[in-house]
């Protein structure tokens, strides 16, 4: 019998390898049909990658960015254009013929702001969703592999030499993080946004009708500051619901990272104590570890302009962990396919 790590040929009957010292008795022969299964389930699962571990183009990295310099643009250019068109009209008109001409601008800055939102909610469906399924993909790959390594082990003598590893590889796939709603969070960056375009559209067809000779009465100003107030008070609890979800996103992924790490590690020990070759090059680089509160100081104090870069590492960082999973699954593929 070939020992499976050597390759040192050994009389039928014996228990170790006159070699290297590997138990060789009981070894299941790795092209038994009695493994056949779930190397099947495991080529199975790495191919369902496809559809669920998607990388995203790195340019997505940037999309809050580019959202945000595009809408200092049109602000810019809305003051500039205002201001040359109020000084003419402003004059003895009535509010009516002044709004009439901000019309155009109010359209664009509100449809704009409508878009710069369902943009960022389709990114954090997109990043939810994105998660959601990698992790509950990678749970039935490592299923699949400590079903196969149960199998490969064969006899007690080796299934308890291979014992440790196995549990090792249990552990890495239990209490994977929770599913979490993608269509709920992108809803979190496209309802503040809704409500305060429509209560802004309310109060510009409110002052629209308005003229000079009818006043105000004191009870309808502090009704809209009343709503004003209230408008605020919902933008800072969505920001703060925007911040958990960076906050989960990061963490359940550096979480899970590590968790990975030491699947591949354990792995690489079973795919070589059952005879397969290990990985020869692994890629060990980590993901840096995201801390909540700091990131959340640092949005406060560049007033939000930090959160672009969080949105960044939020593309970038799942999209580094994928490449290099799919490094060691192609090489899972190359030796059970
Ligand atoms: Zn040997
Ligand atoms: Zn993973």
């Amino acid at each position: 019998m070939e020992c499976p790590r050597c390759k040192a040929d050994n009389p039928d009957n014996a228990v170790y390898c006159k070699k290297c010292g590997m138990i060789v008795y009981g070894f299941v022969p790795l092209d038994s049909p009695a493994l056949a299964a779930p190397r099947q389930q495991i080529v199975r699962t790495i191919r369902g990658r496809d559809s669920s571990d998607v990388i995203f183009p790195e340019w997505w990295a940037f999309i809050p960015l580019i959202l945000f310099a595009i809408s200092i643009a049109i602000s810019i250019a809305i003051a500039l254009l205002s201001i040359s068109s109020f000084s003419i009209g402003f004059m003895g008109n009535s509010p009516t013929t002044v709004m009439t001409q901000y019309l155009p601008f109010y359209a664009v800055e509100i449809g704009y702001s409508m878009t710069y939102s369902v943009i960022l909610g389709y990114l954090a469906y997109k990043l939810v969703s994105r998660e959601n399924n990698h992790y509950l993909r990678e749970k039935r790959l490592k299923k699949a592999m400590v079903d196969f390594f149960d199998r490969a082990a064969g006899s007690p003598e080796r299934k308890n030499q291979l014992s440790r590893e196995i549990s090792n590889l249990s552990l890495s796939y239990e209490d994977e993080p929770k599913r979490r709603n993608p269509l709920l969070w992108a809803m979190v960056f496209i309802v503040p946004s809704a409500v305060s375009n429509i209560y802004s559209l309310a109060t510009f067809g409110a002052l629209y009708n308005w003229s000079y000779s009818d006043p105000m009465d004191f009870a309808s100003i502090m009704g809209i500051l009343m709503i004003s107030m209230l408008i605020l008070l919902m933008a800072v609890i969505f920001l703060i619901l925007e911040f958990y979800m960076f906050h989960f996103l990061g963490k359940t992924l550096k979480e899970h990272e590590t968790k990975w790490h030491a699947f591949v590690y354990n792995s690489n020990l079973l795919l070589s104590k059952v005879g397969f070759p290990a990985q020869e090059r692994m890629s060990a680089t980590k993901i840096h570890s995201r801390d909540t509160i700091v990131y959340v100081i640092c949005t406060i104090f560049t007033l939000g302009l930090f959160m672009l870069f969080w949105w960044y590492c939020l593309v970038k960082d799942p999209n580094e962990h994928l490449a290099q999973q799919q490094e060691f699954e192609g090489h899972l593929l190359k030796v059970l396919s």
